[in-house]
């Protein structure tokens, strides 16, 4: 049985948060409705008033290219290891369809503003087939975004020009994905990478960021890949590309994907072909569904657009200087401080948690050096990490705030690990002190927290040894059982004693009371 090979090119659409649209001064405030989900407000303005004669095409109006987009279009083309060309221009790509006013949309054909870059992936082990991955990126385009269209209960469809003319830029992939997971990383690093370089909020959700994927599966042995240009060998026939669209989250990238795969793999097992294709991936039946044959390029007579003229990209910019990216800033994670490698991971993918771990690593790492004994800081980020990562992510994302709007300071949060890590406090009562860091609303310090509430931890023998006896007295039945050799009553007898300190018990200490007073009992 041959093997099969699914060829995957991604094509992700970014809208850039610019103040102004692509081509004239109205406001860049495509409909975003209030989030509340993160706490974030960020209400749109209300349908068809950022417009003006330019962007809703009256005749006789002239586009004046945004110099900010074009200078953050060249710093995504950077950013993804592109090379700038030195002339660019734009192009008319024709098509007719409610939400293009002008009947033509302003775009780029055959001189982008940069080609040629790359992007790595890593995987941890077992996730993927490879380990690592490396994306070609064919080309960083800058264009201009189209009219929203709702469709209505009644078969009515309303038109809002607010989104018609904002910035959006496309970036085209080779061929080079391979899996389901290795686009829907794809599209995570790239969103990683809009948002690091602040130019984008990136939400698929919100349509910030659309996913087109090109998917076709290939018999091992019947075609070669010499750079991404895909021939088949001797007499046999390539499968048709299929165009997979109205991608909307990664679930769904992962998922649309993954559905094509096995859909074309049966079609080639019954010996079936199909044609070029775009298909529409429905997320509520988990399949894609044929939506029209595909258009090739020709159809939309492109031609360089009258009204601008050509630009030298270098030149508009000047020197680009980027931030740390997520993949360096991710391996710095790992090896200055310590973190693991899913740590690292989680907190160096969000610009904002990786400004947040970065200032509580600051305070631990200094905090440290002021401790008498020798510490190494890998300890405390492992500690840290995991804090960050599960009970903090964990108790925002119950109360629904958002990293962007957290009130607790890196300073008190990186108290209350070292008061962790100082077993001034238990995990339990810990997580107590978080908790009311968050519902406060205002920043706190976690050590008056703590003796406020008394959530200290009851490190004190002699005291802690007190309630041990009186559970031990209370217990003769447990006891008993457990002198008899049932060892996990240990657990319940620990349980008891925690209870009895409302979870401020040093559980290590507590356990070797109860061992050391059975003993003697
Ligand atoms: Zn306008």
């Amino acid at each position: 049985m041959s093997k099969y090979i699914p060829i995957i090119g991604l094509e992700i659409h970014v809208e850039l948060k610019t103040k102004s649209k692509m081509f004239c001064s109205c406001a860049n405030n495509p409909d975003r409705p209030p989030r509340p989900t993160s706490g974030l407000v960020e209400a749109g303005d209300a349908p068809n008033t950022n417009v003006c004669e330019i962007c809703l095409a009256h005749p006789g109006t002239l586009p004046v290219p945004n110099k900010t987009a074009i200078e953050w279009a060249a710093k995504i083309a950077t950013a993804l290891g592109c090379k700038l060309n030195k002339e660019s221009k734009f192009d008319r790509k024709h098509y007719f369809y409610p939400d293009l006013p002008k009947g033509y949309q302003i775009s780029q054909f055959d001189q982008p503003i940069g080609e040629h870059g790359f992007i790595e992936l890593q995987f941890p082990v077992g996730k993927n087939p490879r380990e690592a991955a490396r994306i070609g990126i064919t080309r960083v385009h800058l264009e201009e975004d189209t009219a929203k269209l709702t469709h209505g209960a009644k078969g009515e469809t309303l038109v809002d020009f607010n989104r018609a003319g904002v910035p959006l830029v496309e970036i085209v992939s080779e061929p080079d994905v391979q899996s389901a997971v290795e686009a829907k990383s794809y599209c995570q690093e790239l969103q990683n990478i809009f948002r690091y370089l602040g130019v984008s909020d990136a939400d698929m959700e919100k349509g910030h960021m659309r996913c087109e994927a090109n998917v076709s599966v290939q018999e091992e042995g019947k075609f070669t890949n010499d750079k991404g240009v895909i021939k088949p060998t001797g007499k046999n026939k390539l499968n048709a590309k299929v165009e997979v669209k109205n991608i909307n989250s990664f679930r769904a990238v992962e998922k649309a994907i993954e559905f094509e795969i096995k859909r074309q793999t049966a079609m080639i097992e019954k010996g079936e072909s199909w044609k070029q294709q775009t298909r529409g991936w429905d997320d509520d039946k988990g399949e894609t569904i044929l939506q029209r044959e595909k258009e090739t390029s020709a159809d939309y007579r492109y031609f360089p657009e009258p009204d601008i003229p050509p630009f030298n990209p270098v030149k508009i910019t000047g020197d680009i200087s980027l931030p740390e990216l997520p993949a360096a800033k991710r391996s710095r994670f790992r090896d200055e401080y310590g973190f693991s490698y899913s740590d690292a991971d989680i907190l160096a993918s969000d610009a904002h948690w990786a400004a947040f771990t970065e200032q509580v690593m600051s305070e631990l790492v200094d905090w440290l050096k002021t401790l008498s004994k020798k510490e190494s800081p890998a300890q405390i980020a492992r500690l840290a990490g995991g804090w960050i990562t599960s009970k903090l992510m964990g108790a925002m994302a119950e109360r629904k705030i958002d990293i962007r709007i957290l009130k607790l300071k890196p300073e008190n949060f990186a108290e209350l690990v070292a008061l962790i890590y100082t077993n001034k406090v238990n995990s339990t009562n810990a997580q107590k002190i978080l908790a009311e860091m968050l519902n406060s609303g205002v920043d706190m310090d976690p050590t008056h927290i703590m003796e406020d509430k008394g959530y200290g931890q009851i490190a004190d023998e002699g005291k802690l040894g007190e309630v041990v006896d009186e559970v031990l007295k209370s217990h003769p039945e447990q006891v008993a059982q457990f002198k008899a050799g049932k060892e996990p009553i240990l657990q319940f007898l620990k349980g008891m004693v925690m209870k009895a300190t409302e979870g401020s018990a040093d559980p290590q200490m507590a356990e070797k009371l109860l061992r050391e007073r059975i003993k003697i009992s």
